[in-house]
């Protein structure tokens, strides 16, 4: 039996993957440039189903890039004059918010506890951008769409809001409408090979980007976008992940309808793990647990690992402050219901 990785990331990919390779080898895709009219319509195609799947709304663009911390350093970089707020409360949100600053931006560092509610009342009103990650993978805790909301009914005229969604995109409804710059990789939630990024921006963030016309970067901001409009790219892109993002998203459901099964697996797990007495939630409080990154208390992380482990099952390590005290279970759409009852199982005879 092979073994199942419940790391939330790079994590199990999608079981269609090795046929959709073939397929791309066999279509030519991958020897063609990325100037050429097939991957232009490649790109649009991509797109489409983005738009449809995820409903991104017809007036935000959508940028290939390489990763989500390459989308850390293009905002700072093209998109901010002086200052940004981040508000975090782990390592994720940490390290972008460190980013920024090494870039040379004012950071102004709103930390909140795992426990508590993101603090939508310290919007400070300096800050250009208001920085939060939705679901904040070090710890497995999510900022709900409705306190997004409400950070966006919040901000002053001229402040953006941008979003780490990048163990959300692909697992959970998101309001695109309620931020302007979202991005994602495409090694957690989307179950691909790692190597794709996604930038997802609205009218105002482009608008910044003209205002501030930074062009002296290899990913400077406008000369992505103009490149995106056209179905091109400036540098040479991941074809093959692009195809079989294509693909994936082609033969999968509507956002709706994953967001709704990973919830229903976090509810079967939330009841088993009330019943067996085992293992404990990092948080107690479900309205702030993401539903795609299952995070758990135990004495002894090693030790479970290594019996999951014997049973050909990868659980993930717990990640900074709760490394020592945690383990990370990845709930991501491409993980299939047999496997997450599997581990389930295994789970409830501990
Ligand atoms: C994984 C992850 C990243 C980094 O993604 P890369 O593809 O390695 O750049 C950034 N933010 C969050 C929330 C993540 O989970």
């Amino acid at each position: 039996m092979k073994v199942t990785s419940f790391y939330p990331g790079p994590a199990t990919i999608h079981p269609s993957i090795p046929s959709l390779v073939k397929d791309a080898y066999e279509i030519g895709i991958l020897s063609a440039n990325h100037r050429s009219p097939d991957f232009m319509e490649l790109s649009f195609a991509a797109k489409s189903q983005l738009r449809s799947q995820l409903n991104v709304p017809d007036d935000y663009d959508i940028i290939f890039i390489s990763s989500a911390t390459e989308a850390w350093e293009i905002l700072p970089q093209s998109l901010t004059s002086k200052t940004s707020q981040h508000f975090f409360n782990g390592a994720f949100g940490l390290k972008w918010a460190h980013m920024t600053e090494n870039l040379g931006v004012e950071v102004v560092k709103s930390s909140f506890d795992i426990n508590a509610s993101l603090p939508t009342d310290q919007i400070n009103s300096l800050a250009e951008w208001l920085c939060i990650t939705v679901c904040e993978t070090s710890n497995g805790t999510m900022v709900d769409q409705n306190v997004l909301q409400e950070l966006s009914s919040q901000r002053l005229p001229h402040q953006l809001i941008a979003v780490d969604a990048t163990s959300a995109l692909g697992g959970v409804i998101l309001n695109f409408q309620l931020a302007d710059y979202w991005f994602a990789s495409c090694q957690k939630c989307l179950g691909l090979p790692a190597g794709l990024g996604l930038l997802i921006v609205s009218p105002a963030a482009i608008e910044r980007g003209r205002l501030l016309g930074e062009r002296s970067h290899y990913n400077s901001f406008l000369n992505l976008v103009e490149h995106a409009r056209k179905e091109q790219t400036h540098y040479t892109p991941n074809v093959l992940n692009i195809y079989l993002l294509w693909r994936t998203l082609a033969a999968g459901p509507y956002i709706a309808a994953t967001d709704r099964r990973l919830r229903d697996r976090m509810v079967g797990l939330n009841q088993m793990i009330q019943s067996n007495g085992a293992l404990d939630w990092l948080v107690p409080n479900s309205s702030l647990r993401s539903p795609t990154v299952i995070t758990l208390k135990t004495a002894d992380p090693m030790a479970l690992k290594e019996r999951a482990l014997a049973q050909k099952m990868i659980l993930g390590n717990g990640y900074g402050a709760w490394m020592e005290t945690t383990v990370r279970i990845a709930n991501f759409p491409a993980m299939g219901d047999i496997q997450f009852r599997i581990l389930m199982e295994w789970m409830s005879n501990l």
